[in-house]
């Protein structure tokens, strides 16, 4: 009734015509009640992974071993996987991450019992119909998040399941039931003892959802673990005439303020760098004598933060040097000239060739945000900015130079007039280049270039 599709329909009627017993189960039932996009389809069966591959096999259908210690199999069925896992429970945990056992068990009840909240606990079956013994339809229907069973005991077996109700509250807009709430914050601690990668992934699945700002004003005891760089972030008082929030507050709205920018469709880098823009105010903090608040170059210092913190989360390399590069610019003063534009754009292609155009508007989306996000004097700003955005479609349009390729002579053209060997000499004069034409010192013409390194 809920239209699994046919290509995991095979899978599930293959298990079942050999003898055994098969469900959908997990996120796909969740999502198809919600009346969610379609979602990668998981079956839990009463047979053993081995069983299932042969059975699967004989069938024609192409089986991978993709994580045959908890039971795992994946098959693929016109291109698309179909994971496929046996009924099994896990047995005392004693390091609050790793099930010392996995054990296989006969009864889909066991299996959906071990699972971590009502709406990821049901099972459904095209004939069978839906089987909810933990009430995962009703908290969909309120809107809550509810651990399965007693929440310390399943927080403290698990606590990356502490991360996971976080990124499921976020991303389906649902409060966190009371009883889980609380487990929540006196279980975040486990988190220490979960693998950084594993916990950088939950955040970042967090900070997808658009929603990271829910989170700073509700799980900031969960968010203050996974990351402890943002829990100076609270209540931090910035005694700045230009602020009228604390940091955390400031942050929080900042995030917000870009998902109403861009209709919640904010790039991943634009939501990390939101999120990270302030990181180091708490760290760089001075005061005069005034008892005003300053901050030491602070968005320089943030980068540096975010970028650690960002490896430490073994997060993309490919995300983490945008990220900086817009936590570092935040702050910088642009104008709507075609000059201001055009030196943003060079300086984000340098950092991540290939992609400023998207990374400056990334960044401008930024700042509009953050001067929203202040007193409402600086908000005026933010129109300001609307202005600079203009300047910045025109500059692209017009096929602006600020890449380093797009300049009118080469390396070895430096190399041929300046003498020079060939190295990393010739690069640093082909950015002086670069930044004077950016600059509008010189025109991007070769005879002009070619004269101005001839001393
Ligand atoms: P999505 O993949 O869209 O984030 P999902 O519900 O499919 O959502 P997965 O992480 O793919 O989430 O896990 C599949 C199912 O396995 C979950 O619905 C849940 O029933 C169970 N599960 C996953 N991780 C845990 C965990 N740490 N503790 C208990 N159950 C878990
Ligand atoms: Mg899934």
């Amino acid at each position: 009734a809920y239209g699994v599709p046919d290509y995991a329909l095979s899978v599930l009627r293959a298990l079942e015509a050999a003898g055994f017993e098969a469900w959908v189960v997990g996120g796909w039932v969740r999502d198809a009640l919600l009346g969610a996009p379609c979602h990668d389809v998981d079956i839990t069966t009463s047979a053993h992974w081995r069983d299932a591959e042969r059975v699967l096999d004989s069938c024609g259908i192409a089986v991978r071993e993709t994580g045959t210690a908890h039971g795992t199999v994946t098959a693929i069925v016109g291109g698309k996987p179909v994971e496929v896992t046996t009924y099994r429970v896990e047995s005392s945990y004693t390091d609050h991450r790793h099930p010392d056992d996995v054990v296989f068990v006969d009864d889909v009840r066991e299996d959906l019992k071990r699972r971590d909240f009502t709406i990821n606990a049901m099972a459904y079956h095209p004939e069978r119909g839906l089987l909810d013994p933990h009430g995962g339809r009703d908290d969909l229907d309120l809107g809550l998040i509810r651990a399965v069973g007693d929440p310390r005991l399943r927080f403290s077996e698990d606590a990356l399941r502490v991360l996971r109700a976080v990124r499921f509250a976020c991303r389906l807009g649902f409060d966190v039931e009371p009883r889980t709430q609380e487990a929540l914050a006196r279980c975040a601690d486990g988190l220490e003892d979960i693998a950084n990668e594993r916990i950088g992934q939950e955040l970042d699945g967090i900070v997808c959802t658009g929603a990271v700002a829910w989170a700073l004003a509700h799980e900031m005891p969960v968010l203050g673990v996974a990351v402890p760089e943002l829990k100076p972030l609270v209540a931090f008082d910035q005694r700045s005439p230009y602020h009228a929030y604390d940091v955390l507050e400031h942050t929080m709205r900042v995030c917000r303020a870009v998902e109403e920018f861009t209709g919640g469709n904010a790039s991943r880098e634009l939501r990390w760098a939101a999120l990270m823009h302030d990181v180091a105010k708490p760290i760089t903090f001075t005061q005069d004598e005034t008892g005003r608040g300053h901050f030491f170059d602070h968005p320089k210092v943030g980068a540096r933060v975010c970028e650690l913190l960002m490896r430490r989360l073994a997060l993309p390399h490919d995300l983490i040097i945008p990220v900086r590069s817009l936590v570092r610019l935040h702050d910088h003063v642009v104008s709507p000239t075609s000059r201001s534009m055009r030196r943003t754009l060079m300086k984000f292609d340098k950092a991540c060739p290939g992609r400023a155009p998207r990374l400056a508007f990334d960044l401008l989306d930024l700042k509009r945000a953050d001067a929203v996000s202040k007193v409402d004097w600086v908000a005026g700003y933010a129109i300001e900015l609307d202005g600079i955005e203009l300047a910045l479609r025109r500059e692209l349009e017009r096929g602006a130079t600020y890449r380093m390729g797009d300049l009118a002579v080469n390396g070895s053209d430096v190399i041929s007039v300046t003498g020079i060997k060939p190295g990393p000499g010739v690069g640093l004069i082909l950015q002086g280049l670069l930044s004077a034409v950016v600059n509008g010192d010189l025109p991007n013409e070769r005879e002009e270039l070619l004269r101005s390194l001839q001393i």
